[in-house]
């Protein structure tokens, strides 16, 4: 998602050339593909995040098959206090939006494969970087060797480019897993996103086209290995209970997968001739879905920095680059580690300050909007 995407975002910000490697199979879809990245997934896009996409003429491709939000309901399981954003109180048409990755994919690779001046290599591997004169040279397995003034690592969290640039990763295991399905409902879901913290972990549906809703259900591995293993009737029933009052009627749930909640962030975003981006700089908890949304923020901020540059590579812009970024990338890491686990602090001088935000977050618009516009990347 972060590479193909970045690619797009070079060219449109003025690169010459954008050379993509991936080693799974990528080619001019027909339907949507499906890789690691383009998986059974849905993701969150923000209003910004759409406006990203519209500058590259992709937004309304994306809304084909997405849901808007409209609205965003959160709220504790047993407890008071809610709180409820919306885009008319915003001013806004949308919150954001919802889309199946597999979607998101076909579109981005749809655009990917129209510019001639983006090559793909996939499927195919780095199998080794050294540092020469002015940027990288690059073998990849297949034999071919290319030379670059910039190298961006958009492996994932397990990046090996990025520890061939040089850079250590913090790694923190929360010892939790992500359960996601599709959901169908009795009725709609009104553009309505649910943002639910229950005892065992936080817990989100969010609105999908034709009456169904993705479900992200996180919980410790060993209570999500229950979760796996009940039949669909009692997964339904058992999820129906932990929704909120007036949350729609479930009626049947697709596959169920799981993805283990590791949370990486690179030491450094930037080395001589390197950058680190996506999943491979930060690997955030999925709690308000905004590990995408953060990686989108800096793909546009690093495409403007280097892409019309002569030297893309210099050390001086690169850190121009994590400069800019630095403040957002650290609030919204730190948010997404410590939100879920001050709600699952059962003393009680937490619960009460749990229930205090969200009934100062419901009842002081100031503060609702400036967290509203936070989440909506604006
Ligand atoms: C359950 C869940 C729900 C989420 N929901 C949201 C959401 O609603 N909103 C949001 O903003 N974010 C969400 N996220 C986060 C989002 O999924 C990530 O930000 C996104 O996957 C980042 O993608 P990436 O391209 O950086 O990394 P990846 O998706 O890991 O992709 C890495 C790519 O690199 C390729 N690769 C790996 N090694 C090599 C190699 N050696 N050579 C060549 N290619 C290689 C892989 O095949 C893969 O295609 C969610 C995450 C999870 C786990």
């Amino acid at each position: 998602m972060a590479g193909a995407l970045l690619a797009l975002l070079l060219r449109h910000h003025g690169a010459g050339r954008v050379v993509l490697v991936e080693n799974h199979p990528l080619s001019l879809p027909e339907s949507p593909p499906f890789t690691p990245s383009f998986d059974a997934r849905s993701t969150a896009l923000s209003a910004g995040t759409l406006s990203v996409l519209g500058d590259l003429g992709l937004a309304d491709a994306i809304r084909e098959h997405a849901a808007a939000i409209d609205t965003v309901h959160v709220s504790r399981q047993s407890r008071l206090g809610i709180t409820r954003i919306s885009a008319h109180e915003e001013g806004v048409d949308q919150l954001g939006a919802v889309v199946e990755n597999r979607w998101l994919g076909f579109v981005l690779l749809g655009a990917l494969f129209a510019d001639k001046s983006i090559q793909v290599r996939a499927p195919e591997t780095l199998s080794s970087i050294c540092r020469v004169e002015g940027g990288y040279q690059v073998s990849l397995a297949g034999g071919e060797v290319l030379e670059t003034p910039l190298l961006v690592a958009a492996d994932g969290a397990r990046s090996k480019t990025r520890e061939w640039l040089g850079i250590s990763a913090r790694e923190h295991d929360t010892g939790h897993d992500a359960l996601i399905a599709n959901v169908s409902l009795a009725a709609g879901h009104e553009g309505i996103a649910y943002e639910r913290f229950l005892n065992d972990g936080p817990m989100a549906l969010l609105p999908l086209p034709d009456q169904r809703m993705a479900l992200v259900w996180t919980g410790p591995r060993e209570q999500v290995d229950r979760w796996v293993a009940l039949e669909n009737s009692e997964v339904l029933a058992q999820l129906q209970a932990r929704c909120p009052a007036g949350a729609p009627r479930l009626s049947s749930i697709g596959e169920r997968q799981r993805y283990p909640l590791v949370l990486t962030e690179a030491c450094a975003q930037v080395v001589p001739y390197g950058v680190v981006v996506g999943n491979a700089a930060h690997t955030l908890h999925p709690v308000a879905g905004q590990g995408f949304n953060l990686a989108v923020r800096d793909l546009l901020a690093l495409a403007q920095t280097v892409g019309g540059n002569s030297d893309p590579g210099s050390l001086v812009t690169l850190q121009a680059y994590a400069q800019k970024r630095e403040k957002d990338q650290a609030m919204i890491s730190q948010a997404s580690r410590w939100v879920p686990e001050l709600f699952r602090l059962q003393h009680p001088l937490f619960a009460h300050s749990r229930q205090l935000g969200l009934v100062a977050m419901d009842i002081l618009p100031g503060l609702r909007s400036g967290f509203a516009k936070r989440a909506m990347g604006l």
